[in-house]
């Protein structure tokens, strides 16, 4: 075991703050990472504050992580000391059930393991990436493409996997129009894959202030959604809507800007329910409402692949480790310009 430096709650009502952690020694099928730059997800949040009900303690969230490879087991054979390598949300699954078979292992039919809080999905409790070290099973370890901006590329790994999957899943194609609700980190990855993909993108948010930055960053045009004239113009118009909101909303004035057969798909993860859907609103066009979670790994790579080709990486501000409580507090005020990245070189006991 080697020592390693990290940040974790000790409680739901406690701050994140200085700890150590074991990591195991890399085992022959294992990559170890020094990490350089962990992006912050609303997870983050939900879980070090027990919103979701199934936190354990100490944790030690991010699931956003980029570094560089500083020892490979002897069965290692896709990375090399000194490689660039990224670590999602998952460090471990059956690999034998049916959605694993087909590269899905985010739908684990014995539940996968998270890079932290471990143990809901089924064994021991595991360590997220605010940490300077991480040690992980080379098929779960994804190759980085990018070759700048790192710190940028980081988000991908969560929140850009988040969105791309469901666009692919759903077949998202050029010159369709697609509704991106909320522009927060999940938010904004879609609205630049979307774009990338050939999309018409509209965004919907309660931040009037940040129309600006939605055109620049890909969007055609942007509806506040509290406007209920601007809501009702775009009323059966959009093939696709991704909804990434962090809290209980009503549903229904987003599903009635679905064109008849069309699919909403939830990604955002509340803590507590959105009210029911109007059943009127489905029926009369056939509307549906989807669910999707993160991406598998084989989708993770393709996603990355993606980004680096169409140049897309987040758009981050840098914040040192000791000040990811200020940055939670941020979040929760929609005030993030879209992602904050912990420079891990500023973990320090
Ligand atoms: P975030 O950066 O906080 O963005 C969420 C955005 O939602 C905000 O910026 C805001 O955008 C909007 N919003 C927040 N509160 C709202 C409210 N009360 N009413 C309406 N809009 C509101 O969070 P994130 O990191 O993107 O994560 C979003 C959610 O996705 C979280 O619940 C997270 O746990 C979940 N998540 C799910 C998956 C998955 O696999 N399905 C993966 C990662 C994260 P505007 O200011 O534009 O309105
Ligand atoms: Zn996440």
């Amino acid at each position: 075991m080697t020592t390693t430096l990290a940040y974790a709650a000790q409680s739901a009502s406690s701050l994140v703050g200085p700890f150590t952690i074991e990591r195991r020694e890399p085992g022959p099928d294992d990559v170890q990472i020094e990490i350089q730059y962990c992006g912050v997800c609303h997870s983050d949040l939900h879980t070090v504050r027990n919103e979701w009900k199934n936190t354990l303690y100490p944790s030690v969230p991010g699931h956003e992580i980029v570094g560089r490879v500083s020892a490979v087991g002897s069965k290692v054979n896709r990375f090399k000391v000194g490689d660039m390598a990224g670590v999602g949300c998952m460090v471990d699954s059956c690999q034998r059930c049916a959605s694993c078979g087909e590269g899905l292992e985010q739908y684990c039919e014995n539940g996968f393991t998270g890079t932290y809080n471990g143990p809901v999905f089924g064994g021991e409790n595991t360590y997220g990436g605010y940490s300077s070290r991480i040690v992980v099973k080379q098929k779960f370890v994804l190759r980085i493409t990018h070759t700048e901006n790192l710190a940028a590329v980081a988000p991908l790994l969560c929140a850009g996997i988040t969105t791309y999957s469901p666009l692919r899943q759903w077949g998202v194609q050029k010159g369709q129009t697609v509704g991106v609700v909320g522009l927060g980190g999940l938010g904004h990855m879609a609205v630049k894959i979307a774009a990338a993909m050939g999309a018409n993108v509209v965004l919907f948010t309660t931040s009037p202030g940040k129309a600006e930055d939605a055109k620049r960053l890909g969007a055609a045009e942007v509806v506040v959604s509290k406007d209920q004239g601007a809501m009702a113009a775009r009323q059966n118009s959009l093939d696709f809507i991704i909804n990434t909101v962090a809290a209980p909303h009503d549903l229904n004035p987003f599903l009635a800007l679905l064109k008849r057969d069309c699919t909403m798909t939830l990604v955002g993860a509340p803590d507590r329910p959105h009210p029911s859907p109007d059943v009127f609103g489905l029926i009369f066009k056939r509307r549906r409402l989807g669910g999707s979670l993160i991406g598998g790994i084989r989708e993770t790579q393709e996603m990355l692949d993606f980004c680096a080709e169409h140049g897309i990486v987040s758009d981050i501000e840098m914040i040192a480790m000791k000040d990811i409580n200020t940055a939670y507090e941020r979040i929760l005020r929609s005030d993030v310009k879209y992602r904050f990245v912990i420079d891990m070189s500023t973990l320090q006991a």
